[in-house]
């Protein structure tokens, strides 16, 4: 299949490098040449350009650029693509584009691959990223008409085929679950960071730097990615993101309550609940 990946950074790198490992023809096109060489060095294309019209004859498009920029994106991309080609993209949120970008292209595929790492750019890019997590695919009804099935099944095969798990819903019900397991955790992770280096006593704070391991380097992996795509889950998902601080301020209040009244059966009941229900999330 001749595929088409506009923004050849880390999600465009990563893809590229699979699909082509998966004997398909990747196209990129990324803003300056000296990425466009870049990718070709890395193998993460088979031919690159800055023009979006070099995408004219793919099959379908991936858009991997950062979230602001998909609906201006696709609505470019409708200028130059065939009609029977199939638009997809990997943004974090989809409530806020998958309509928008639905009535620049009525073969545009909302998606989403739950993977990541905290490094951004191409140079980051690697083989099997996707393999095993979930790829979310959303659908939506525009005008009465319903995202197309055959556009829907070609993005779902070529989940598959990076190996990913493929899981169908609304925009709303992703941003609201993705709240919970990736931008609250973001914003948690990054909270924790800030407190520990609030710490006002310096050789407290220099310890504490010292002595960190592996507790720390789980629970602040996310707070410290890539700061630009943390601003945008913000943004683009505020009010879900808001709704689910809000509850996490809520559990934070009531561990302080048990802490203060040495509620030790009262947090050790919560502890043990939360070690039976992690499992539930990852399996
Ligand atoms: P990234 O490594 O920073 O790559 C973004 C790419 O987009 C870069 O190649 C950049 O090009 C290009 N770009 C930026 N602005 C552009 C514009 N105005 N027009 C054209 N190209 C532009 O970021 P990423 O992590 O791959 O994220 C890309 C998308 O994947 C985002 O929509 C994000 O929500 C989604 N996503 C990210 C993750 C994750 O964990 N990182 C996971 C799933 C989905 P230059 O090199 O020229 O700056």
């Amino acid at each position: 299949m001749k595929i088409g990946i506009v923004g050849l950074g880390l999600i465009g790198g990563c893809l590229g490098l699979d699909l082509i490992a998966g004997g398909h023809e990747v196209y990129g096109v990324a803003r300056r040449q000296a990425t466009c060489a870049q990718a070709l060095a890395l193998g993460v294309v088979t031919a690159a350009s800055t023009q979006l019209a070099s995408l004219r004859t793919c099959d379908v498009v991936f858009v991997c650029t950062p979230i602001a920029t998909i609906v201006p994106m696709v609505a470019q991309l409708a200028q130059v693509l065939s009609p029977q080609a199939v638009i997809t993209d990997v943004g974090s949120v989809k409530g806020a584009l998958v309509e928008k970008a639905t009535r620049q292209w009525p073969r545009f595929v909302g998606g989403h691959p739950m993977s990541g790492k905290s490094e951004a750019g191409i140079e980051a890019a690697e083989r099997g990223l996707f393999e095993g997590n979930s790829y979310v695919i959303t659908p939506v009804t525009v005008g009465g008409v319903e995202t197309d099935q055959g556009a829907i099944a070609l993005i779902e095969k070529l989940a598959q085929e990076l190996g990913s798990v493929v899981y169908h819903c609304t925009p709303a019900a992703h941003d609201r679950a993705v709240a919970w397991i990736s931008h609250l955790p973001v914003m948690v992770s990054a909270s924790l960071i800030h407190s520990a280096i609030d710490e006002p006593d310096e050789t407290v704070r220099t310890l504490a730097e010292k002595l960190a391991s592996s507790g720390f380097r789980d629970t602040s992996r996310v707070g410290g990615g890539n700061p630009e795509l943390g601003l945008m889950m913000a943004k683009y998902n505020r009010e879900e993101v808001v709704r689910s601080l809000k509850r996490y301020q809520q559990r934070i209040a009531v561990t302080i309550k048990h802490l203060e009244a040495e509620d030790w059966e009262g947090l050790a009941k919560v502890l043990a609940e939360t070690k039976a229900a992690r499992g539930r999330f990852l399996g």
